[in-house]
């Protein structure tokens, strides 16, 4: 137990979490062009919130909460997604009070105790935006052009956008009535869950994965086709302006999503995973999450990655990862009367900017040559011996294995001059 992680749990080695960096670093950069701020939440909430917020009805919340009763003997829930608390931040801050739209984005941990299975774990990480406070087309568009834009910049290729209206309150009304229709003679076919889903939430029976579902469903009347006015002309802008911006989609009249505080837009973007599709992205609108938490009716949208995913993508992929910026220099110590100087030298490289490192472990100066060779440094200072008692050093260029006598207090502005441009 001692030496062993949680099941469904990871451990992160600084061999992998550089390139971890590089893509929050690319989101960060996406996010900051967009205008978009992060928001920074607690890793728990009150269990009410998820409930409320994801949906008492969602697998989620059914069976994958990492719920527990604190001291105090509150329920408090590890945050298995970011847009229910992001929504209760709006109105907790009283950000509605402020200009709008309010546009945010978080990256960071989530909690499901789910299966675990490959590329799925019980902690895994999202990043996500939100926008609160505008129900103008544009930003749908807006919000879907960027996640197509994180992934031109990370390098991800074979995408597929798929994009749906799920209408509103008042076209879903009419469409759950005419599928309850179409779905009843079937309903001995359908799964376990689809047949508990059909009074509660038939929407969702359309998102089953479940062979018999799938076959029962089709031919079903979409929502898609049954928008009222409103909601029809929105996806028809939504279109147009995705369109204008030369984002490539399809209309997926299957996606759907199961709340009924999701209005509107959906999209899922899929990529190509040996041979078969996968969603590694989704998204839409929410207009009806902040009223459900007991804020005034404020339109939302936003969208969800998960990291882990992402990564195994690029993997995947064959992306060309950024040189990883390792040690420039190393300082290698020649006998021990020299280890402080050598340890002020390294030092002094550091508080220029340069990545500097010496021996740690009173090492040979061979074994001490052959780790610099590891590190792949640019330079290695030899200091001590005959040298150090006349004021010199040994540098050595380990791209061509020359090496000249520099004065000890030249060395760093050599270095800083050479190493910086
Ligand atoms: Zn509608
Ligand atoms: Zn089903």
């Amino acid at each position: 137990m001692l030496t062993q992680r949680p099941k469904g749990t990871n451990d992160f080695l600084p061999q992998e979490t550089w390139k971890w960096q590089y893509v929050e670093q690319i989101l960060r950069e996406v996010c900051r062009q967009y205008g978009y701020g992060e928001l920074r939440t607690p890793i728990f909430e009150h269990t009410e919130l998820f409930q409320r917020g994801v949906g008492e009805t969602t697998d989620i919340v059914e069976k994958e909460m990492y719920t527990f009763l604190d001291k105090g003997g509150r329920s408090v829930t590890l945050r298995p997604e970011g847009t229910a608390a992001a929504a209760r931040a709006y109105l907790e801050n009283r950000l509605h009070a402020g200009p709008q739209p309010v546009k945010v984005y978080y990256i960071g941990p989530m909690f499901r105790y789910d299966k675990p299975q490959a590329g799925r774990y019980r902690q895994f990480h999202q990043f996500g935006v939100e926008v609160f406070g505008s129900d103008e087309p544009v930003v749908d568009a807006e919000v879907i052009a960027m996640a197509m834009e994180i992934y031109r910049r990370l390098g991800i290729k074979d995408l597929e956008l798929n994009i749906n209206s799920v209408g509103c309150p008042v076209c879903r009304a009419r469409h759950r009535e005419a599928l309850q229709e179409f779905l009843r003679p079937q309903l001995a076919s359908l799964c376990k869950d689809c047949q508990s889903r059909f009074e509660r939430n038939p929407l969702r029976i359309l998102d089953c994965k479940q062979e018999g579902c799938q076959a029962a469903t089709r031919g079903a009347p979409t929502i898609t086709r049954q928008l009222c006015p409103d909601c029809k002309d929105h996806f028809d802008q939504v279109q147009t302006l995705l369109k204008a911006l030369g984002v490539p989609f399809t209309v997926n009249e299957r996606l759907v999503r199961g709340l009924d505080y999701y209005t509107k837009t959906a999209f899922e973007i899929m990529v190509k995973d040996i041979g078969a599709q996968s969603s590694i992205c989704g998204g839409g609108r929410y207009n009806g999450l902040v009223g459900e938490l007991g804020g005034e009716d404020v339109p939302g949208i936003g969208f969800a990655l998960g990291l882990e995913r992402t990564i195994l993508t690029m993997e995947k992929q064959g992306v060309a990862w950024p040189e990883e910026a390792g040690t420039r220099v190393f300082v290698a110590v020649l006998g021990t009367e020299a280890r402080e100087q050598a340890l002020v030298l390294t030092q002094q490289l550091r508080s220029r900017g340069l990545a500097a490192e010496t021996d740690l472990l009173g090492r040979s100066l061979k074994a001490q040559l052959k780790q610099a060779d590891r590190l792949k440094v640019s330079y290695t200072v030899i200091v001590g011996g005959d040298e150090l008692q006349r004021g010199e050093v040994q540098l050595r260029s380990m791209s061509d294995s020359s090496q000249q006598a520099l004065k000890l207090e030249q060395v760093v502005d050599y270095l800083t001059e050479k190493l910086k441009s």
